[in-house]
């Protein structure tokens, strides 16, 4: 008879941002998967949705080894307006530091929450740099999780140690990140102005803070495959001396149409619909457009991408937010266009055939589910590390083209507006021509190697293994 194996629990504590979250519950499944395996995922009350639904079905899978733990978020002792739980809803400038401010609140209920469970494991969100500490309190190993690739948090590190920006006299003078394998450029006006504009911001402070609890945690969880960024996965383990475990694309562990349509907010869309509407249209034929979680585009930009779309002839399928006046734009793009208010199921459609290219404001997630599903980007970076993406995407992998977008922004305003022509010539030169063709001949190349990491014995799925059985290791 086999031995069985030592059970296992892993704490999850993401941060409160979809961008966050999704991925995490992706994670926690692929824990559980393995033998012996239980999980609990930290929540708040109003975002615990994300994560019921979907475990629902889980637990009637006959996995239900996924717990759910919620925390109050002490909205309203930060400063901030009640029930406001979710970054989403905290992005205006003064309001995001009371946010990181609440969410520092937690700790001491996740200090009794340890202490109380004693799990062999915490994988905590990178913005909860005080949980090494009291992981360690308990003598538990925390793992952080970034949710950026290799690439980013090689270029983050670099610019934080040797601050090229200094060397430049303006915001769009290019400078050279130093050190890294490929010569990789950006200007000032891509970066958090709180890093490069003032001596000291919290801001700085955070991110002094990320690096040496990165430094003192047990190691780092990664959502790339080796074979993506292979120079950039060793230039992290062996230039910067971090322990890392590579365990992704984690998207493609949703298998079944339910686990596609159950990530995330409530989808604005019936699948069905959807997928008919796809069928009446061409092999690579449709352009995807959506900027993730929390960008909120200005009307004006609204009304640059809708003549954009217009003058390139190209059929889309667009997100935009409940409440955005696409003016008479709905009408006239019957048949050609579908228009999504809400929330889209947004790796069914990548998945779909149909679809030729995918329009985005490169937050990793949905970088990476593009490229696990062969579709390349036009891109249109806005903030946190999007513009670091953008430079992997068109530059290193060479499947994207950039649409232009020149400033780090959370909150987009008038300067920031990319006119429809150049929209218009990015749709065109995504879908068209020699150039186009190579460009999707690679992403599809990383479509094969995404699937391949993570079947048996591929990178993903052996890295996975390997951390597993080292916390079995250390819980004995
Ligand atoms: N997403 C989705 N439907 C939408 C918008 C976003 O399913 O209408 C998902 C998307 O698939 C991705 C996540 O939300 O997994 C967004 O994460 P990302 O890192 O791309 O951007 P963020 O929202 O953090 O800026």
């Amino acid at each position: 008879m086999g031995v069985e194996p030592k059970q296992l629990h892993v704490v999850f504590f993401p941060f409160m941002a979809h961008g966050h979250m999704i991925p995490t519950l992706d994670i926690a499944r692929m824990f559980v998967a393995h033998e012996g395996v239980k999980t609990t995922i930290i929540t708040t009350p109003r975002n615990a949705p994300t994560f019921t639904k979907a475990i629902e079905k889980t637990i009637k899978s006959g996995a239900s080894s996924i717990n759910i733990e919620l925390f109050n978020f002490p909205a309203q002792e930060a400063g901030l307006p009640e029930g406001c739980e979710n970054l989403e809803q905290a992005l205006g400038p003064g309001t995001m530091d009371k946010f990181f401010k609440a969410a520092a609140m937690l700790r001491n209920q996740l200090e009794q929450f340890l202490e109380k469970t004693r799990p062999n494991c915490l994988v905590a969100d990178m913005f909860f740099t005080w949980s090494t500490d009291s992981a360690a309190k308990f003598n538990i190993p925390r793992l952080v999780f970034h949710g950026h690739s290799f690439f980013a948090l090689c270029a983050l590190e670099i610019i934080r140690v040797y601050e090229p920006y200094n060397n430049v006299s303006t915001d769009m003078e290019p400078f050279i990140l130093p050190l890294l394998p490929h010569e990789i450029e950006l200007t000032r006006s891509q970066l958090a102005p709180d890093l490069w504009k003032y001596k000291e911001s919290e801001y700085k402070k955070r991110n002094f803070a990320i690096k040496e609890s990165e430094l003192k945690r047990f190691g780092v969880i990664v959502n790339s495959f080796y074979e993506l960024e292979p120079e950039y996965a060793d230039f992290y383990r062996q230039k910067l001396g971090r322990r890392a475990w590579h365990i992704g694309p984690v998207s493609l562990y949703n298998r079944n149409i339910e686990e596609k349509i159950q990530r995330g907010k409530q989808v604005s869309i019936d699948e069905h619909e959807c997928l008919k509407w796809f069928n009446s249209k061409k092999f690579n034929s449709v352009i995807y457009i959506c900027f993730g979680s929390t960008i909120h585009m200005i009307p004006p930009q609204l009304q640059e991408i809708a003549m954009g779309l217009e003058a390139s002839g190209k059929d889309f399928i667009w997100v935009v937010k409940n409440d955005d006046d696409l003016g008479g734009f709905e009408d006239r793009i019957k048949g050609k266009g579908l228009i999504i208010r809400g929330w889209a199921p947004q790796i069914l459609i990548l998945e779909h055939d149909a679809v030729g290219a995918f329009m985005t404001h490169c937050g990793w997630n949905s970088t990476l589910e593009a490229i696990s599903n062969g579709v390349p980007m036009i891109t249109w970076p806005m903030f946190a590390e999007q513009f670091y993406n953008e430079k992997f995407v068109t530059q290193i992998l060479r499947i994207g083209v950039p649409v232009g977008a020149k400033r780090y922004t959370t909150a987009p305003s008038l300067e920031d507006v990319v006119n429809q022509h150049d929209i218009e010539k990015a749709l065109r030169e995504i879908m068209e021509g020699n150039t186009a063709d190579g460009r999707r001949y690679r992403a599809k190349e990383f479509k094969k190697l995404a699937r391949k990491a993570l079947e048996e014995g591929g990178s993903s799925s052996s890295d996975l293994s390997a951390l597993i059985n080292e916390l079995r290791c250390l819980s004995t």
